[in-house]
């Protein structure tokens, strides 16, 4: 049986294209050393992959930033205000990506978002009236020879134009169907180019098509492929989708001329079914993602064989079920991990092993294989998985557990008492700058140079330093910095029982942020009070509140690696009882605001609507109500949220029943603000008045132009002024530049 991967990491082993593209920021390293550091990773990824056997591997699947930016710049979808820079080409795109503020002008990165349901994020292409989309660029060419020259032929791994016009924001009259046309035609002159340099296969990525998809959905799809399919030079065409089933379009799909479907078998609850009751043509090739891009344990091969028997379809290549873009490079790394533990794990370069293994034996009387007995005994047991207690503490929970009281009016008029705040509250959403030394107190501790004592010391002074800058810049809720923190997830996961730590297994999450998720190993408890130390001593620093910072049960389960034997809802209960000790012991400790995170409320959110209560939040947004349901009515509840569209579950962060939500709103032009408005939203908001993913600094005007903006939409007595997200990836004199702005801001809106 022949194999497939979607997509490969492509951030280095050792993060090399972080680092590489943050010294090219600073003017460190010149265009020519950043190419060649992203040449020599995609490289080795294609060797890697070659050496493991692999038929169909991708080029293309490189980004220095994201691929669907790479596919606006590849179609010349770029806003004139970033050509306008006069920048070299790769500076435009990171202008794009980041934004930019120097001698040649200040001008916004374009919006973010959440690639489907992943923690990955992708720049949203924008698309305006005047827009000449045409084929500019070679990437996908240049990648292709490159590989070649190499000696690995590759398969050509494009963002379909269904997908890319599906995400893509339309700010003028246009929308996706007025332009779908000459979209399609630069995507046929790719082809035809791509064909001319001898390429055999092209990889559409469509994972658009797992969405809700309606009659005019279909048709658009239709009539970009029937001119694709028309147009395919020779060339062999895989439409490629995952995170999902195509349920909607299955028959169209299957209908197409293309040589080759590739379905996720995993997320796709009924991919099996639809080829079940529909087949699946002669002719073409099926490439089944039963392979988990997704998640780090070991596949079972007597499940994934069972499945492979079952389809009946008689030309398959067993793939991944989506990019392994989502999962870190190679267990090889993690050199502390004992091998209880690790050989259950498999990370994209294992998974290139269990490609190749499980299609060795496909087909045969596997059963009696080496390699299939050898999969077999992985998963006979598993150390420390389970406590009693805790199973014991989940289970006795009681409906009123999940409702606090009094109601949210109350509570209001009881905390606006209390906290005797002005109109326009100021806040941050609690980390600092994590500067140099700060990092390297941490890591000290860690490896042991340095005693708790001293590691105590450190933070405590840059605790009280970070407070009087605070009260300096003239906030009114105070943090402490998190300088305690290395990750608001892996924080926690070092305090709780139940998890398990990697080195080096990062996960892009966006641009050149890499993250490190933890294992869910075990069941979850705390094994003592975590941050009440660090509130308690910034407490004591000033006669200001503040804010306590945890981060909540979703967000936690959602930027690890979850558990598969044991269900979601499951884990985050656990998870939410482990929070809720810590929130009861800071209220008792005399911290009256308390910020609960749930950055990621919304990645495991399901892509189709009608899943979305049942399989997702009825048990999410309770498991938030149970860690702070237990409060006085004066403790105030905060949460906060970035980076995904929250505008369609509104009625569902309402009812999180926090006092305050702050979130990011600047990189979307507020249109949130409509859906709060809409909704009767009860909630206090704080939406960003600026984006702190970029090193920007905004003016007190521009500050005004949005507080203006949200006063339209929001009650002035529940509008809060905050940054839309943590400081902590900034630098320290670009902060104050920006807060002193926001709190001049503030004031003068409430003159
Ligand atoms: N409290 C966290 C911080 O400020 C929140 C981070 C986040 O939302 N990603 O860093
Ligand atoms: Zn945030």
């Amino acid at each position: 049986m022949k194999t497939s991967v979607t997509g490969y990491p492509r951030i280095g082993k050792d993060r090399e294209l972080k680092f590489a593209s943050e010294k090219f920021f600073k003017g460190e390293l010149d265009e020519a050393g950043l190419l060649a550091t992203a040449k020599s990773i995609r490289e080795e990824n294609l060797l890697t992959q070659k050496e493991a056997g692999i038929t169909y591997i991708s080029s293309n699947d490189f980004s220095f930033y994201d691929n669907v930016l790479d596919t606006a710049f590849l179609f010349n979808v770029i806003p004139q205000r970033y050509k306008d820079l006069g920048l070299s080409d790769l500076e435009t795109y990171f202008a794009a990506a980041r934004g930019y503020q120097g001698d040649k002008g200040n001008v916004k990165a374009l919006a973010m978002k959440k690639w489907f349901n992943t923690n990955y994020h992708y720049i949203v292409p924008e698309i305006d009236d005047d827009t000449v989309i045409s084929l500019t660029g070679t990437k996908p060419i240049d990648e292709y020879i490159e590989a070649k020259e190499l000696g690995v032929e590759t398969k050509v791994a494009l963002i379909g134009p269904f997908t890319f016009l599906k995400l893509a924001r339309f700010t003028g009259s246009k929308t996706a169907s007025d332009v779908s046309s000459a979209l399609t035609g630069e995507y046929v002159k790719l082809i035809s180019a791509l064909a001319s340099k001898g390429a055999g296969f092209i990889e559409f990525d469509e994972p658009s098509l797992v969405k809700d998809l309606d009659a005019s959905d279909i048709e658009l799809f239709r009539e970009i492929y029937g001119i694709i399919l028309k147009n395919k030079n020779g060339i062999k065409i895989i439409l490629q989708t995952y995170f999902g089933d195509i349920r909607d379009i299955y028959k169209e799909v299957t209908a197409l001329d293309f040589d080759a479907v590739g379905l996720d078998f995993l997320e796709g609850r009924k991919t099996a079914e639809l080829i079940k009751t529909y087949g699946f043509p002669e002719g073409k090739t099926l490439f089944a993602g039963l392979v988990n891009g997704k998640n780090i344990w070991r596949n079972d091969y007597k499940k994934t064989l069972a499945a492979i028997d079952k389809l009946g379809v008689s030309d398959v290549v067993l793939g991944t079920s989506c990019s392994l873009l989502h999962v870190p490079y190679t267990l090889r790394s993690e050199t502390a991990l004992p091998e209880d533990y690790s050989r259950h794990f498999a990370f994209a370069e294992e998974k290139l092993t269990e490609l190749s293994e499980i299609a060795s034996i496909a087909g045969t009387d596997y059963e009696n294989s080496e390699v299939f007995k050898n999969n077999q005994k992985l998963f006979e047991g598993r150390k420390d998985s389970e406590d009693k207690e805790v199973r014991a503490r989940v289970s006795g929970i009681k409906d009123e557990d999940y409702v606090r009281l009094p109601a949210f009016e109350e509570r209001e008029k009881i905390q606006k008492e209390i906290l005797n705040l002005p109109l326009f509250p100021t806040t941050t959403i609690g980390s600092f700058p994590q500067t140099q030394d700060v990092r390297k107190n941490r890591q000290e501790f860690k490896k042991g140079l340095k005693s708790r004592e001293e590691y105590v010391k450190f933070n405590r002074e840059k605790i009280a330093e970070c407070i009087k800058l605070q009260e300096e810049i003239g906030l009114d809720v105070l943090v402490h910095g998190e300088f305690e923190r290395n990750d608001m997830v892996e924080y926690f996961g070092e305090n709780l029982n139940g998890y398990v730590f990697t080195q080096k297994a990062w996960v892009q999450s966006y641009g050149t942020r890499n993250v490190k998720p933890p294992i869910i190993w075990g069941d979850i408890s705390r094994k003592a009070p975590i941050t009440v130390e660090w509130s308690k001593y910034a407490a004591s620093c000033t006669d200001k509140p503040v804010k306590g910072m945890l981060t909540g049960p979703v967000t936690i389960l959602n930027w690890s690696f979850p558990r598969e034997d044991i269900s979601i809802k499951e884990s985050i209960l656990q998870i939410a009882l482990a929070i809720r000790d810590e929130v009861l012991d800071l209220e008792a400790n005399g911290i009256g605001i308390i910020q609960i995170d749930e950055a990621a409320l919304r990645e495991k959110l399901p892509l189709r609507k009608s899943d979305w209560y049942s399989e997702y939040l009825d048990f999410a947004i309770p498991a938030f109500r149970l860690v702070h349901s237990k409060v006085k009515p004066g403790t105030q509840i905060h949460t906060h949220m970035c980076y995904s569209e929250f505008t369609d579950i509104i009625p569902a962060i309402d009812a999180m029943d926090a006092d305050v939500i702050t979130f990011e709103a600047s990189r979307s032009d507020l249109q949130i603000l409509d859906s709060l408005k809409a909704n009767n939203f009860k909630t206090e908001v704080g939406p960003g008045v600026y984006d702190i993913h970029s090193p920007r600094v905004p003016s007190v005007e521009e500050i005004v132009t949005a507080l203006t903006k949200m006063r339209a939409k929001i009650e002035d007595t529940k509008l809060w002024v905050n940054p839309d997200c943590g400081l902590k990836t900034r630098g320290n004199e670009e902060t104050v530049r920006s807060l002193k702005n926001l709190v001049a801001a503030a004031k003068q809106i409430r003159g």
